[in-house]
């Protein structure tokens, strides 16, 4: 990382005061032409900065490199090199799972069948655990508020974002946010948090226009007060 000014605060990512340096929320790794200005960038411990965070950093590109539905996009292209030589120096742990690849059968949105396509299962831990990273940096980024270190994260992959563009459209003009890295060839985002439980957020998460996530946080707790 270029930039290794420090300073003493709580890192957003574990709530822990700590020595902090500067750490690109949306993985370093997933740019192949410069990181964008605007690409979220916050202050963070060692240990969620350098150790645990780029670990699952590079997972998820490596995910994203070998995705069925990411891996024709250019950048993604441009990438493969990059994991081809960790595979070589046996430093990817995605390596190992790929090794384990299967075949599976394919289905489109409406069921439909599409094939067979080699996938892998992934033990998406991994994934889940980046994203759940991401998800706080970005909190802590667009609202310069921390999310409690306590609360659950509910995450899944989207396939098909189109069946929410009602909504999307919907939460927008109700005050959801919409931001990107740059053009958002790599990363873009839209959010909404609710004033009266602002640990309740929502995000739909896209990362090279092609891989879509949800991510609900705290989102029991909306449930429970719902209930009761
Ligand atoms: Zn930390």
């Amino acid at each position: 990382m270029a930039n290794r000014k420090k300073m003493t605060g709580v890192c957003p990512y574990c709530c822990e005061q700590a020595v902090l340096t500067r750490d690109h929320v949306i993985p370093q790794c997933l740019y192949t032409s410069g990181v964008p200005g605007n690409s979220p960038k916050v202050y963070a411990c060692s240990h969620g900065n350098n150790d645990l965070k780029s670990r699952l950093d590079t997972y998820f590109r490596d995910f994203l490199v070998l995705d069925i539905e990411g891996s024709e996009h250019p950048v993604s292209k441009s990438l493969f090199p990059k994991l081809a030589r960790a595979v070589k120096r046996k430093q990817s742990l995605m390596a190992l799972h790929v090794m384990q690849a299967q075949l599976m059968s394919r289905f489109t949105p409406s069921g439909l069948f599409a094939g067979f396509v080699y996938g892998i299962q992934l033990p998406d831990q991994s994934i889940t655990a980046g994203l759940s990273m991401m998800t706080r940096g970005l909190y802590y980024f667009y609202t310069r508020q921390m999310l409690p270190q306590n609360i659950s994260f509910t995450i899944h992959r989207q396939w098909d974002m189109q069946k929410y563009a009602t909504d999307i459209q919907l939460l927008l003009c109700k005050g959801a946010h919409y931001v990107a890295a740059g053009e958002g060839d790599v990363f873009a985002c839209m959010y909404a948090i609710p004033q009266e439980k602002p640990t309740c957020s929502l995000w739909f998460l896209s990362f090279l226009r092609k891989v879509y996530f949800s991510v609900t946080t705290d989102y029991q707790t909306l449930f429970d007060q719902a209930a009761g």
